[in-house]
């Protein structure tokens, strides 16, 4: 819309894992739904220059971008809320921004000063704030503080919202989301935390304009009036997040709340009119108000920590949605799967999703489950470590390859029909050296790859470091198992399928990181619906 670009920035007290990244999707889409060009940025206190070299249990999924930054798992709900793209200036951590910094002090940038948090550990966060807007012009950049005010680790960032709202004035507000318990015993819900949170922020020299106030029940207008003077804040800034049965209500309920009005009247804009969600709310109804199911097989070996695949279950989401239909997925820990319990553990499904992952526990398991797939035409979809695993099973028990494996987990395979990237060889860092982000990929005509994506050129995004061994790609072919996707630059299979099975595919990329709300992605709508086929053949897998 050409203006100045206005900031918001989202805070959070009270506690961790208030909702801050979904409050801050569904604000953006609500300025989006006005017409507005809006971003979102995560800003993460730790001291990892991201997160990829951490484990699932520690921070949930690593979502990748285009570009190939290892993210904040934040970063997919942006993606799939708002249907756009975000890049490596999307998420910015502690460590980077130090990083950042002592590279400038080396090269001699800061010559003669002593380099301090302030001003230029802050000066460097606003700086990462502001590229948004300065070199890609949105109209609103959302920026959410990672951890909790309080915290000693959030300091510096909140001491840099502090500065820039300062100098940006009218240009820059602050939301700060905050818990309202309920207690039991006194039949209440109280706000005192809230108020001490509100206190902590100004504390630091921040007012927040709108206060978020997470609820599991409906906040009175006495109890909104009370937060509003406490925390200094007008009464309509008091908004209500009570717990949704979906994260896509969010939205919905945001606009009821009038977040999207305060905030715009706040920033000096018009808030006239509203939000244009009527796809989004189209897309909620299916979701919602189907009465069918199928039963998908979630393999992998995080399954008690459904953060770790939080994009693979949005995605299927979105594809239940697109084709009418409730996915209900079922976990299933790779680690017990054996021959012996594969067909009472799987027996129930319409389809097979094996998932991604890093090293050896759970391997054999997942392998066995292919098996089961295989023999028994059972819808498959392999992602990344999942078609790794289909490939080394097709092997043993197809192409009699009896020593096959993947040098990740035997360096000395008889087989290694998954080796490491001939790249790879010579990397010994483990942080931002896998092969990351979008690459192209060459459909074969008249594969299932084509069938599903219907185009012969697609992009899709990688995060590993091994790959099919060209040296048994004919092996492989000759037995029945071909490249439905090839990377035209190097070669690299990046899609294999069996001819001889209804729906079997594995991909090396991540189709899920790509699937949003508005375009829910084909590979996944595909294997739904292979699934839906199965269901409806086998009446005792119906609901
Ligand atoms: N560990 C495998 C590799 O590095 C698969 C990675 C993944 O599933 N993301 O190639």
């Amino acid at each position: 819309m050409g203006q100045q670009t206005k900031y918001i920035f989202v805070t959070g007290g009270v506690t961790s894992s208030l909702g801050k990244g979904i409050i801050s999707a569904s604000l953006a889409k609500l300025l989006q739904g006005r017409g507005y060009s809006v971003t979102i940025q995560k800003l993460d206190p730790y001291i990892n220059i991201d997160p990829g070299t951490l484990n699932p249990y520690e921070h949930g999924e690593c979502f990748v971008t285009e570009d190939g930054a290892e993210t904040d798992l934040d970063l997919g709900h942006y993606e799939r809320f708002l249907n756009i793209r975000t890049s490596q200036a999307n998420n910015i951590t502690t460590g980077r921004i130090y990083q950042n910094v002592i590279n400038k002090e080396r090269r001699g940038d800061y010559l003669g000063k002593t380099v301090q948090v302030i001003p230029h550990i802050t000066d460097e966060i606003k700086r990462c704030v502001q590229i948004l807007g300065n070199e890609y012009d949105y109209d609103f950049v959302i920026t959410e503080i990672g951890g909790t005010v309080g915290d000693i680790e959030s300091l510096p960032y909140v001491e840099a919202v502090r500065q820039l709202k300062w100098e940006l004035g009218r240009d820059c507000l602050v939301v700060h989301l905050t818990l309202v318990p309920f207690l039991a015993a006194a039949g209440e819900l109280k706000t005192k935390p809230t108020q001490h949170s509100v206190k902590q922020l100004l504390e630091l020299g921040v007012q927040p304009d709108v206060l978020v106030c997470r609820t599991e029940h409906h906040l009175n207008e006495e109890l909104r009036l009370k937060v509003a003077k406490f925390c200094n804040v007008a009464n309509n800034a008091v908004i209500e997040s009570i717990d949704a049965d979906s994260i896509y209500d969010v939205p919905m309920l945001m606009e009821k709340e009038e977040l999207d009005k305060v905030v715009l009247e706040k920033l000096g804009l018009s808030a006239e009119g509203k939000a244009d969600l009527d796809k989004w709310r189209a897309f909620v109804k299916r979701h919602k108000e189907t009465d069918t199911s199928v039963k998908i097989g979630l393999v992998g070996k995080y399954t008690e920590l459904k953060d770790a695949y939080k994009s693979i279950v949005e995605a299927l989401i979105h594809a239940g949605a697109e084709t009418d239909v409730h996915v209900d997925i079922k976990w299933i820990h790779s680690e017990g799967i054996h021959a012996g319990n594969v067909e009472k553990r799987l027996g129930d499904l319409g389809g097979l999703l094996v998932a991604p992952g890093f090293g050896e526990r759970g391997i054999e398991g997942k392998i066995e489950a292919i098996r089961y797939a295989r023999e028994n035409a059972l819808p498959f979809l392999g992602i990344c470590l999942g078609m790794q695993c289909a490939v080394i099973e097709f092997a043993r028990n197809v192409a009699g390859l009896k020593g096959a494996h993947t040098t990740e987990i035997v360096p000395d395979a008889e087989h290694p029909v998954i080796a490491l990237m001939d790249h790879q060889k010579t990397v010994k860092a483990k942080g931002g050296t896998m092969r990351l982000g979008a690459y192209t990929c060459e459909i074969k005509p008249s594969s299932l790859a084509e069938k599903v994506y219907g185009a012969q050129l697609i992009s899709e995004r990688h995060r590993h470091r091994f790959e099919f061994n060209n040296a048994y790609k004919e092996e492989f072919e000759k037995a029945g198992m071909t490249a439905g996707g090839i990377n035209p630059d190097s070669g690299l299979v990046e899609i294999v399928e069996i001819a001889d099975h209804p729906w079997f595919m594995g991909v090396q990329f991540h189709p899920e990181y790509k699937s949003t709300v508005a375009n829910p992605h084909p590979l996944f709508i595909g294997f739904v619906n292979a699934a839906v086929t199965v269901r409806d053949k086998s009446p005792e897998l119906s609901r």
